[in-house]
């Protein structure tokens, strides 16, 4: 094709609808310190959202026996009738929700469950309720189903209630939500809330969406999932959830949804005509994950539960710093607003230039839609956590 025609052609050539999409900024800070890291920089990268342990080796030989079985082709779209069936066995044993395996469907990561999930629950306008800080990926999918994200800004502790909810209910909200234990915030919705919120989406006939990647990761405070509370409030709840992060799995990409059979089947269907089914591969290595040995889950737990204490007391220290204690997930969203100003106006310039100048990447609060804070990812071992504090320390210090 010639110069001419090809310029001619290039604004043109780009959706509009993905023209407005944001790429994930999780994901580009990720592929920028993976490029100085080549580049032979020492970057400590903790603007990770993946644990740092090795998928555990049960895991894995199923995998290298799913191969050397032949069991390398196409599935059931939906992931194989064995793992939903042991997915259905774990959401009745670890969540009291009891779901067909009809009601479930199996894709590739939790993210892809969850676009499935707007796909098919959002119409042109259609409203769904949100908190800020989040994770923009849910932003973005919404906008693509043709919803509209309605945000809901919470201040520390950052925890959604039901009157958040009520103050920003219209009558074109369809959908509520919710992610607990939150990602950047680690916060986890109160049971009490909980039972409030699943009142007013079966009051008011909503649906509920509830994120549910970091179950196993908590410290202290109890999961529940939402859609256990009773039959109502399970018949207007999806229930996603994934192996990446229990199970250290996250290349592996398997997620799964469960709820009401119309809803599920929809989702199927879509996924029949964008990836088929997840691997094969994975969905084996999956159901040894769900279903073997769970030592490993609660070992990794552990190790997140030590860093954390190790950070709550290392991040105290640092003067113009400040966070509330992660009840989750395996983040501290940390406060830099005392320390903004003179020299650095926002947290993204400040995270940009503790990059540069220290080598460690956090995430700026702008990824997460709130500005003044950074994402600080406690998937790293104990000698990066304390290297990084020396510099984090350093750096604050000479603004
Ligand atoms: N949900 C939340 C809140 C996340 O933070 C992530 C990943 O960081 C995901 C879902 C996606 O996980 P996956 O697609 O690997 O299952």
């Amino acid at each position: 094709m010639g110069a001419d025609r090809y310029n001619l052609l290039k604004g043109k050539m780009i959706s509009f609808r993905i023209k407005q999409l944001s790429p994930s900024p999780t994901l580009a800070l990720d592929a920028k310190v993976k490029q100085m890291q080549r580049g032979g920089v020492l970057v400590i990268n903790l603007g990770i959202g993946e644990p740092d342990f090795e998928t555990p080796s049960n895991i894995k030989r199923a995998a290298i026996k799913a191969i050397k079985d032949g069991f390398t082709h196409y599935t059931e779209t939906s992931g194989i009738l064995e793992l939903r069936k042991r997915i259905a066995e774990k959401l009745e044993r670890d969540n009291q929700i009891s779901y067909d395996p009809a009601e479930i469907v199996v894709g590739c990561g939790s993210k892809q469950l969850l676009y499935s999930a707007f796909q098919v629950l959002c119409e042109e306008g259609d409203e769904v309720l949100l908190s800020i800080p989040t994770w923009t990926t849910y932003i973005e999918q919404i906008k693509l189903a043709g919803g509209k994200p309605k945000l809901i800004k919470l201040f520390p502790p950052f925890k959604l209630t039901a009157s958040h909810i009520l103050k920003n209910m219209s009558s074109k909200t369809k959908i509520i939500l919710i992610n607990s234990p939150a990602n950047p915030t680690g916060a986890v919705i109160d049971q009490k809330e909980l039972e409030k919120i699943a009142e007013i989406a079966v009051k008011h006939k909503v649906w509920v969406i509830s994120d549910e990647i970091y179950e196993k990761i908590t410290f202290g405070k109890k999961h529940t999932s939402i859609g256990s509370l009773n039959k109502e409030i399970q018949e207007r709840t999806i229930t996603i959830n994934g192996f990446s992060k229990a199970y250290a799995m996250t290349g592996w990409r398997v997620g799964c949804a469960a709820g009401p059979k119309e809803v599920i089947s929809a989702m199927g269907s879509l996924q029949s005509q964008v990836t088929s089914n997840t691997s094969s591969i994975s969905q084996m290595a999956a159901i040894e994950a769900i279903s073997g040995k769970q030592d490993s889950v609660e070992k990794m737990r552990r190790e997140f539960l030590k860093r954390r204490r190790f950070l709550i007391s290392a991040l105290s220290k640092i003067h113009g710093l400040s966070f509330i204690e992660p009840e989750g997930a395996f983040y501290f969203f940390v406060s830099i607003k005392k320390i903004l100003g003179r020299k650095l106006k926002t947290s993204g310039s400040w995270c940009e230039s503790l990059l540069n100048k220290e080598q460690v990447a956090v995430v700026p609060g702008e990824a997460f839609l709130y500005p003044g804070y950074f994402r600080l990812s406690f998937a790293a071992g104990f000698k990066d956590l304390s290297e990084s504090i020396k510099r984090i320390k350093r750096f604050a210090g000479k603004l």
